[in-house]
């Protein structure tokens, strides 16, 4: 088996040389393990958190460890009852192009006609729950709420802008850091209004995108989004803090928000989540979330790099802005 290992901890940004790519001899299966040629692995930031030495909500990542994730592919031996030859599972074995453990690690998923596998890493999968968990459970959405969404070109931010417009939302408003990006978020996503976050100040685009202020805010970005959502609440708004990806290169401690004052006059919750704690929403996630795919009312697109020995450029790339909804390794398997 193919495997990518992390070799060092990066200070700032990681290199390829913070990792290293290996090939394991696999042991003859015990009774009770499945042996998966995979199709497709996930990278996603939270990856970079658990590369360095301190504790997070998932454990960091041991040096000589691989790099363990989510990935999804087809059983190609089994020696339990409760998974065949042929079935397509997820698991959470990560980097690696050959997985094999006990049948309890893999989920037996349904092949959906016309959609890839891959979906279950995004669209049917981690990313998209958070969006679903963080916007209607965490930020409470209403009818009518303006919501506003960073990293809205990305695999959660993408699916916050379109179940927001499902679930009532009055006004959907998102950024990105390319002009296609923000071309995509209002004429395939659905958003009412889009601005690249490079072009100028958050806070004064954010304002020009929503002049009636907003009440919904899910941060995938953290710093001077956050200032500016901070900035631009109504009364009683609510945010999602769901990441921070500003900062996860960062070598410096980070400027908080300057104004959270606001938090006190305006009477807002700001309440941090991490989607691991909300599997309770997956059958309700799953049920919508099935049939908006199958009606067409939601969209989805997936960046796919080539070669399990590419996960690393790809990890990098996805850091870099480089895809556009679900970033994803396809393996020489698929
Ligand atoms: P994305 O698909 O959104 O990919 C990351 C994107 O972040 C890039 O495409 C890039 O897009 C953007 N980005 C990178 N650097 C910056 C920056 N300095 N400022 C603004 N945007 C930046 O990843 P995910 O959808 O998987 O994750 C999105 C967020 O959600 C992350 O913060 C992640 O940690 C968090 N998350 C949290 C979970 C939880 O349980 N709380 C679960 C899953 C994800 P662009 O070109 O627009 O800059």
């Amino acid at each position: 088996s193919t495997q990518v290992q992390l070799a060092s901890r990066p200070t700032g940004w990681p290199t390829a040389e913070n990792f290293s790519i290996v090939t394991v001899e696999l042991d003859d299966l015990a009774p009770g393990e499945v042996r998966v040629a995979n199709d497709f692995l996930s990278v996603d930031p939270y990856m970079r958190g658990r590369m360095n030495d301190v504790k997070s909500y998932t454990p960091p990542y041991a040096l000589g460890e691989t790099m363990t994730g989510g990935a999804v592919g087809r059983v190609v031996a089994s020696a339990a009852d409760s998974v065949k030859v042929g079935d397509t599972v997820v698991h959470q074995l990560g980097w690696r192009d050959v997985a094999q453990g006990d049948a309890a690690g893999f989920r037996v998923v349904p092949v959906v006609p016309g959609v890839p596998t891959s979906a279950y890493l995004g669209v049917l999968g981690m990313t998209a729950l958070t969006a679903y968990v963080g916007l209607l459970e965490i930020a409470g959405l209403r009818e009518g709420d303006t919501v506003f969404v960073s990293g809205a070109a990305g695999a959660v931010g993408s699916m916050v802008g379109q179940i927001a417009r499902l679930k009532g939302a009055g006004r959907v408003v998102g950024s990105a850091g390319t002009a296609e990006k923000v071309a995509l978020l209002t004429d395939r996503y659905g958003f009412d209004a889009a601005f690249n976050y490079k072009d100028a100040p958050v806070m004064d685009q954010l304002a020009q995108a929503a002049p009636g202020g907003i009440d919904v805010y899910f941060d995938n970005v953290g710093g001077d989004h956050l200032e500016a959502a901070l900035g631009a609440f109504n009364d009683g708004g609510r945010a999602a803090l769901c990441g921070a990806i500003s900062q996860y290169n960062a070598t410096g401690p980070a400027a908080g928000p300057r104004n959270m004052a606001n938090i006190v006059t305006r009477g807002l919750m700001l309440k941090g989540f991490t989607v691991g704690n909300y599997v309770q929403h997956f059958p309700a996630f799953m049920a919508d979330m099935t049939g908006w795919l199958t009606s067409g009312q939601v969209v989805f697109d997936e960046t796919v790099v080539d070669g399990i020995e590419n996960s690393v450029e790809a990890f990098l790339g996805l850091m870099r802005g480089e895809n556009t909804g679900k970033m994803v390794v396809r393996t020489t398997s698929a």
